[in-house]
């Protein structure tokens, strides 16, 4: 997957002059925006389904700020970043943002874990998880404090390189979470032998929960019991509804993340948020 996107980028260049271009300016400007620090950590609440919905942990997503392009969304640039061999640097990135916050935050006493979200390709580079790791070591930031989430695609990448980091951060003490799940074809068997920690139910899902097509209750209603049956947290994602809360505790989802709750915040944001749930 890796050298095919790269190839991609090169026959885009070749063919589309003008996307190409475009293309171009955007890997350039998130180049230069990785060293400037204009992108920016936002925090979106994760909250348990219990009584009082409290607020268990967080997703970090990434904001790109860039002073001549304006605002650019992960959904933009993500793509950019892969197709451009930039996908390594950026996480590589955002996790020294996170490492820098969870420091702070031990300081502080916020003991919240945060997830991040990590490519498939940093994910099958020799030494990602030792790098990690020492990093976390360093800072004395114990490792059930961060979390990591991968795609279901590409935990499907079956390399040795894959398969052995993420052997060293489950063995670590680092909590892996499934991202979108439902979307890939993972088996149950394989899913097992990684020592997971959470199933992240895919928003195209919840979005479907009360529409009457009850295709896309069905595979919620399977993927909670898949959850289930491996002893896995499962979350739902982009819950935007009291009915899809309501319904997703009956069918007893562990956790849940979207605009009904909260948006995806500035880091100074979250943690007033944080401090005014605890006092309601
Ligand atoms: P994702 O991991 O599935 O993240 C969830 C996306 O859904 C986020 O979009 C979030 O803002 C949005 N969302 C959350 N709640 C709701 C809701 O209730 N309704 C709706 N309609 N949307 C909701 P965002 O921040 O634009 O990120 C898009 C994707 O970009 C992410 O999807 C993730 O795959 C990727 N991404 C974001 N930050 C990073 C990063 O730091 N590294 C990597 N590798 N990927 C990232
Ligand atoms: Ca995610
Ligand atoms: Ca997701
Ligand atoms: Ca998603």
């Amino acid at each position: 997957a890796k050298a095919k996107g790269r190839n991609q980028c090169v026959r885009f260049d070749a063919a589309l002059r003008e996307q190409s271009s475009q293309l171009g300016i955007l890997g350039q400007g998130l180049q230069r925006a990785i060293r400037q620090r204009h992108l920016e950590l936002y925090l979106q609440p994760k909250v348990a389904l219990s009584e009082g919905r409290p607020i268990v942990g967080a997703e970090a997503l990434l904001r790109w700020n860039d002073p001549e392009l304006g605002s650019i969304s992960p959904a933009r640039f993500i793509p950019v970043a892969e197709s451009c061999g930039l996908i390594r640097s950026l996480d590589q990135h955002v996790t020294d943002l996170l490492c820098e916050l969870l420091e702070r935050w031990g300081d502080k006493g916020i003991h919240l874990p945060v997830f991040v979200n990590i490519s498939a390709e940093t994910l099958a580079s020799e030494g990602f998880a030792d790098g990690f790791l020492g990093k976390l070591e360093r800072l004395a930031i114990p490792p059930a404090r961060v979390g990591i989430e991968i795609t279901e695609g590409s935990l499907l990448e079956t390399s040795h390189v894959t398969r052995s980091n993420v052997g060293r951060l489950t063995s670590a003490g680092i909590p892996l979470s499934v991202d979108d799940f439902g979307t890939g074809y993972s088996s149950l068997g394989y899913l097992h032998r990684l020592a997971l920690s959470e199933l992240k139910i895919d928003r195209s899902f919840v979005a479907q929960i009360g529409t009457g097509r009850d295709g896309a209750e069905a595979i919620v209603r399977a993927v909670l019991a898949f959850g289930r049956a491996l002893g896995l947290r499962t979350v739902a994602e982009g819950v935007e509804t009291g009915f899809q809360c309501d319904w997703l505790i009956r069918e007893g989802c562990d956790q849940a993340q979207g605009f009904l709750f909260a948006p995806p915040v500035p880091v100074a944001e979250f943690e007033r948020l944080v401090a005014g749930w605890r006092r309601e």
